[in-house]
């Protein structure tokens, strides 16, 4: 018997939680650890935002799902791993025990917006602080629409968005299309008095061809989102938002979209360089992602997503740096990663069992499965009512169109996920502490 313990039941532990009943009847335990009793699928977020879904459609029920499985779930988050004492600590004070330990902690938005003293706004106005979400976590989405209907009923609502990548674009038109909706208009797109602005930094999706970004704008502008290239957001007060050029946005709600990192986890616990040593701070690897090393702050994993430094600790999805060729932050590699480090965990846990493991002192032996990353991943936009922009490489060249049909694949992969891994019946309305009504 070996003990498995899951770090968060993101998108790439839904395998390893699919598993669980396969490895109880093998002598194993299995404990998943999150915040929360429900995990929330990314690719609807920005479409429960605009209300396209309720927000049950994109909540995964984890624990009931981990404890139908025959696992126990604890909720509570992980604040340090103890690697060579095989045990992690908790917020609460909580201490687990592992033979094998696995990381899908996520990502956090990475700049946050400095606040200005909280007080009521220069005008009075409702409400007295301005309300700041960040795109992460996705539950957020449904947090930002309750506001948004809540200040449409006391008068015209200012959004700014800040952020200049595909969540940023997702949101403002998603955030455009909430409040034409609230105000019953048919026309999708921002009315009148209100306004959604987005602050893109040094320019919208830098990392798109120029042929997506045309389609976005085209998208953004239909919706009547204001966007601002070659400026950021650097504070926010009760009245609005300060660019760094020394323009000042009204606002009554900001949505953070500024780029994700992993959460503090691994640097609290000496994980997050390359070297694992703990050491932070040597000269900026090229990457520009502050951590100083290249690693983005991640977990540092080989090939079979199994720590460079510690042969039990796992990790797939955001939370990691993984050498072979680092991966940019989305979805498509989480989920992809989720067959292979559930395959992984349970040879390791075999391993242990047999009482094998421990001789295995080395990283990467040849019963582990390697991750391959395909090259290039779909992009699928959700620009707000049934429209979305498509972008995939292909050979040299790319597909890219934008419209109606873009967002119908997008809903077909979105649901056709969900389905694959939601218990009967799905997620049960109250059962997310986030989901009471509007
Ligand atoms: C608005 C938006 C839309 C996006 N749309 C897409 C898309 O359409 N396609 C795509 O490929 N990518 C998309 N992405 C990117 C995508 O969200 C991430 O790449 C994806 O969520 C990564 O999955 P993950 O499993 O690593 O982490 P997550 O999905 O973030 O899961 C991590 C889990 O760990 C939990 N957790 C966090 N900290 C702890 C802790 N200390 N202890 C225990 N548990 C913890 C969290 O609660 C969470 O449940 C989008 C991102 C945003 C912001």
């Amino acid at each position: 018997m070996a003990r498995l313990l899951l770090l968060g039941a993101g998108h790439a532990h839904l395998d390893a939680i699919r598993a669980i009943p396969a490895l109880v009847a093998r002598g194993h335990a299995v404990t998943v650890a999150g915040p929360g009793p429900c995990h929330c699928y990314s690719g609807m977020g920005p479409g429960v935002l605009g209300g396209t879904y309720p927000p049950q459609a994109m909540a995964l029920p984890v624990r009931r799902m981990v404890q139908a499985a025959g696992g126990t779930f604890v909720t509570d988050t992980a604040v340090r791993i103890d690697a060579p004492g095989h045990a992690v600590h908790f917020a609460s004070g909580l201490r687990l025990e592992y033979e094998v330990c696995s990381c899908n902690v996520g990502s956090l938005v990475a700049h946050p917006l400095p606040e200005d003293a909280a007080g009521t706004g220069s005008d009075g106005g409702y409400p007295p602080t301005l309300p700041v979400f960040s795109v992460k976590p996705i539950e957020n989405l449904y947090r930002a629409r309750q506001a948004l209907l809540r200040l449409a009923a006391h008068g015209a609502v200012h959004v700014v968005v800040a952020g200049g990548g595909p969540a940023a674009l997702e949101v403002s038109c998603n955030a455009a299309i909430c409040i034409a909706r609230a105000r019953g208009n048919a026309a999708p797109a921002v009315p009148g008095d209100d306004s959604v602005t987005l602050v893109a930094g040094h320019g919208l999706l830098p990392g798109l061809p120029e042929r997506a970004r045309t389609l976005c704008r085209a998208l953004a502008a239909a919706r009547r989102v204001r966007i601002i290239e070659g400026a950021r957001a650097v504070r926010a007060n009760a009245d609005g938002v300060l660019l760094n050029d020394g323009r000042s946005l009204p606002a009554r709600v900001v949505l953070l979209a500024t780029g994700v990192a992993p959460p503090p986890l691994f640097a609290a616990s000496g994980l997050s360089t390359r070297t694992g040593n703990g050491t932070n701070g040597g000269p900026d690897g090229g990457t520009g992602d502050g951590s100083g090393d290249g690693s983005g702050g991640g977990l540092a994993v080989n090939a079979h997503l199994q720590s460079i430094v510690h042969p039990d600790l796992f990790g797939g999805g955001d939370c990691i740096h993984f050498t072979p060729a680092p991966l940019p932050r989305v979805g498509v590699h989480a989920v992809r990663q989720g067959p292979v480090l559930a395959a992984n965990l349970a040879a390791r846990l075999d391993e242990h069992a047999r009482g094998g493991a421990s001789a295995a002192r080395t990283t990467g032996q040849p019963s582990l499965a390697p991750y391959i990353p395909r090259p290039g991943h779909l992009l699928v936009l959700d620009t707000g009512a049934g429209t979305g922009v498509l972008h995939r490489p292909v050979g040299s060249g790319a597909l890219c169109f934008g419209g109606r049909l873009a967002f119908l694949l997008k809903r077909a992969i979105d649901t056709r996920f969900m389905r694959g891994h939601l218990p009967p019946g799905g997620a049960r309305l109250g059962e997310c502490p986030w989901d009471e009504p509007a």
